[in-house]
C-alpha cells in the first residue's frame, strides 16, 4: 500500500509545474536544482521505503534545530525555557521585530533567534568544534550513518551574507540573552545549519521522535513529547497552522527544502524538494506530506 502511494506521489511531484522558489539569500543554496524530489519513510515494523532523490545529500538548514534542541533539553532541561519561549510566531522565521517586541526572549526554539539562543546554550563549556561534533555525532548515532557531514562552502556562504542573523545575534547580545561573542555563536549556528545529509538518513535520524528506535538513550520520552509539540506548533514558523491543518502531524522545515515529519508511534518521514512556499517551507514537500497523510490516515487529528 505505502509503496504504491509513494511511487504515485513521486511521479506526480516530479511532474509538478509550480515548484516554488529556491532560497537565494544564501548564495550556495541558490545553486541547487529545483527539479530534485526525494522522500523516505521509516515505519514501526523496521521497514524503510524511499523514492526519488532520497540518497542525494542536501543542506538540512533549520531541520538541524530539532537536534540542537534535543541536545539542549538533555543538558539543561526545563531551565532552557528561561531564555526561549514556547509559543508560535506570526512573523517570518528571521523576524527582528518579533524579537524586539518580546524584549529579547525569542518566541520559540525554531525561529532563528530562538535557535541561535539554543546553539549559544549548548556552547557552554564547549568549543564550537566540540559542539558541532556533538550535533553531528547525535545525528550519526540516530541515523546509523557516518556519511553525515558539514558542507563548509554553505557555512562560509551564510557567514558572509547572513546579515539578518547577525542583527538577531547582536540584538540578543544587547538584551543579555547571548553568553558568547556573536561571531562564536553565529559561526557555530551557521555550521550546524550547513549539515548535509540524505532523506534516507534524515528519516532514520527522526525515528527516536516517532518512538521507533530501540535506542531510548538518545533523549527521554518526556523530551520527545516536548519536541513533537513544538514541531507541531512552531516547526513551520508562521506557516505552522497551515501545516497542521493540511498535514496533521509534527514537522520541521529548512530553507534547503527539507522537512522532517513525525507520525508518533507510526513513522518518521523525510522529504526534500528545494522550492519554497511563501513561508519559506518546501512547497512540494508539504504537498507530498499532505497527500501521504490523507492516503495513510496519519493525521493525529483523525477521530477514528
Ligand atoms: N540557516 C538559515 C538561516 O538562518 C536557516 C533558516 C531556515 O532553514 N529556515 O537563515
Amino acid at each position: 500500500m505505502l509503496e504504491r502511494v509513494l511511487t504515485d506521489l513521486e511521479a506526480r511531484m516530479r511532474a509538478a509545474p509550480d515548484r516554488g522558489k529556491v532560497a537565494d539569500y544564501i548564495p550556495e543554496l541558490a545553486r541547487v536544482d529545483p527539479a530534485r524530489f526525494g522522500i523516505s519513510v521509516c515505519l514501526a515494523d523496521g521497514r524503510q521505503l524511499s523514492m526519488g532523490d532520497a540518497e542525494v545529500p542536501f543542506s538540512i538548514q533549520s531541520v538541524s534545530k530539532v537536534f540542537a534542541l534535543a541536545i539542549a533539553l538533555g543538558r539543561f532541561g526545563e531551565t532552557l525555557w528561561i531564555r526561549v519561549g514556547r509559543e508560535p510566531s506570526s512573523r517570518a522565521f528571521n523576524s527582528v521585530v518579533d524579537l524586539e517586541l518580546e524584549g529579547g526572549k525569542p518566541r520559540n526554539p525554531f525561529v532563528n533567534a530562538g535557535a541561535i539562543v539554543v546553539t549559544d546554550a549548548i556552547l557552554a563549556n564547549r568549543a564550537p568544534k566540540e559542539t558541532l561534533a556533538e550535533i553531528v555525532r547525535f545525528l550519526r548515532a540516530a541515523s546509523g550513518s557516518d556519511a553525515i557531514h558539514i558542507d563548509q562552502a554553505v557555512a562560509r556562504s551564510e557567514t558572509e551574507t547572513g546579515h539578518r542573523n547577525w542583527s538577531l545575534a547582536h540584538f540578543l547580545k544587547s538584551t543579555d540573552n547571548l553568553r558568547h561573542d556573536c561571531a562564536l555563536t553565529l559561526g557555530t549556528y551557521f555550521h550546524q545549519c550547513a549539515i548535509e545529509m540524505t532523506c534516507a538518513d534524515l528519516a532514520r535520524a527522526g525515528r527516536f521522535l516517532a518512538g521507533l528506535s530501540r535506542d531510548d538513550d538518545l533523549i527521554s520520552r518526556a523530551h520527545v513529547r516536548s519536541i513533537n509539540a513544538l514541531m507541531m506548533t512552531c516547526g513551520h514558523y508562521d506557516g505552522s497552522g497551515e501545516f497542521a491543518y493540511r498535514v496533521g502531524f509534527p514537522g520541521k522545515s529548512g530553507v534547503g527544502g527539507g522537512i522532517l515529519a513525525i507520525v508518533p508511534g507510526k513513522a518518521s518521514i523525510a522529504v526534500w524538494s528545494p522550492g519554497l512556499n511563501r513561508w519559506g517551507n518546501s512547497m512540494l514537500g508539504t504537498m507530498a506530506l499532505e497527500e501521504l497523510s490523507d492516503a495513510m490516515g496519519w493525521s493525529v487529528f483523525n477521530a477514528g
